[in-house]
């Protein structure tokens, strides 16, 4: 539209210039431009005021309009697949480099995992990755939890509309792990794997419970394995871990894939069992659960739990990396706070 007053005509052609510059363009109806020209209203005769507000009125429509039909120019960028297009159990060294490294840092909870991962590899047992969706026979069925059993509800998760499931603990490769290690057990050798990966619960968040968090799973298998061989393992583990020796207290308790079933602690690393406020002066300090496979999962693998026994565990890995650390708030991991993450950097 070409504008009969000479004021608005210049301003017309200031802003249209001042439109293509800016970043936000709905700033252009609060520039101070055109605020002026409306302010100039009530300074003028009373005979030119209708006519001026008139044109004025078109040049904000003109310009609203501007906005409206405004689609910023889009650069096309080569697309990007967010999910894992590899197989992930491949070692690192085979899949494809996607991103750069060489900016930020590991994320404090990856290098202690990787430390416990190298801890076990010396002691003979292989790490194996677990899924972050999975399904009700994994998650269940195949871990002696029978259909309605009560003890599922101890494992509260997510579920998609399908039925699938956000693992709530990395039990879920127990099954595949010792169908695949069936042949090595008739070949003389044993099931020796550990599963540290994600898992997902629907908690209350507090300092000790996040909705995502890692575990570190156990599972070996073999002729005339005991009780003994468990603990002996989790303490020597646990003793390389924290660079100390470290005392283990198992009392029973109650899982259905293990047959006994115990909950274990270990002794407080700060006070060294004397008592602290880490410990709340009892000494000790809960780790996690674990027991004797029981014949059920082993069957559902077919393997003979009459020639074969094992073990198993399962503890969270943000608990033993913040008893380390002495950090009070598990939450503080996925929090994306620098000041937090340097400190490891
Ligand atoms: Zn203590």
């Amino acid at each position: 539209m070409e504008y009969k007053i000479s004021e608005i005509r210049e301003a017309s052609e200031r802003l249209r210039k001042k439109f293509d510059s800016l970043e936000d363009k709905r700033a252009i109806l609060r520039a101070p431009e055109l605020l002026a020209l409306y302010e100039q209203i009530k300074t003028l005769p009373q005979d030119k005021r209708a006519a001026f507000g008139k044109e004025l009125n078109g040049l904000k429509s003109d310009l609203e309009s501007l906005v409206s039909s405004y689609r910023p120019r889009l650069k096309k960028l080569s697309r990007i697949d967010v999910t894992a297009p590899f197989d992930t159990n491949i070692p690192p060294e085979d899949r494809p480099k996607l991103l750069p490294a060489e900016f930020g840092s590991k994320h404090p909870l990856m290098v202690e995992r990787q430390i416990i991962i190298d801890i076990f590899g010396r002691m003979g047992f292989t790490a194996v990755e677990s899924r972050e969706i999975d399904d009700d026979y994994h998650m269940f069925s195949s871990l002696n939890f029978p259909p309605e059993h009560p003890a599922r509800d101890d494992y509260d998760t997510f579920v998609t509309d399908e039925g699938l499931i956000a693992p709530a603990h990395t039990s879920t490769m127990q099954n595949r792990i010792l169908r695949q290690g069936k042949k090595d057990l008739k070949e003389g050798k044993s099931i020796a794997v550990i599963i540290p990966d994600r898992v997902f619960r629907n908690e209350d968040l507090d300092a000790r419970h996040e909705h995502t968090f890692y575990q570190i799973e156990g599972i070996y298998v073999d002729k005339g394995i005991h009780a003994g061989h468990l603990v002996a393992t989790i303490r020597t583990w646990l003793s390389s871990y924290y660079g100390k020796d470290i005392n283990i207290k198992i009392q029973p308790f109650y899982f259905p894939f293990t047959e006994p079933s115990f909950e274990f602690a270990a002794s407080c690393i700060f006070c060294e069992g004397r008592g602290c406020n880490v410990c709340s002066y009892t000494g000790w300090i809960e780790l996690g659960g674990c027991g004797m496979i029981h014949p059920n999962v082993l069957k559902e693998a077919q393997i003979d739990p009459e020639i074969y026994t094992g073990f198993a565990w399962g503890f969270g890995i943000d608990r033993l990396v913040m008893l380390k650390y002495n950090i009070e708030d598990v939450r503080h991991f996925q929090s994306g706070n620098l000041a937090f993450l340097r400190q490891f950097s």
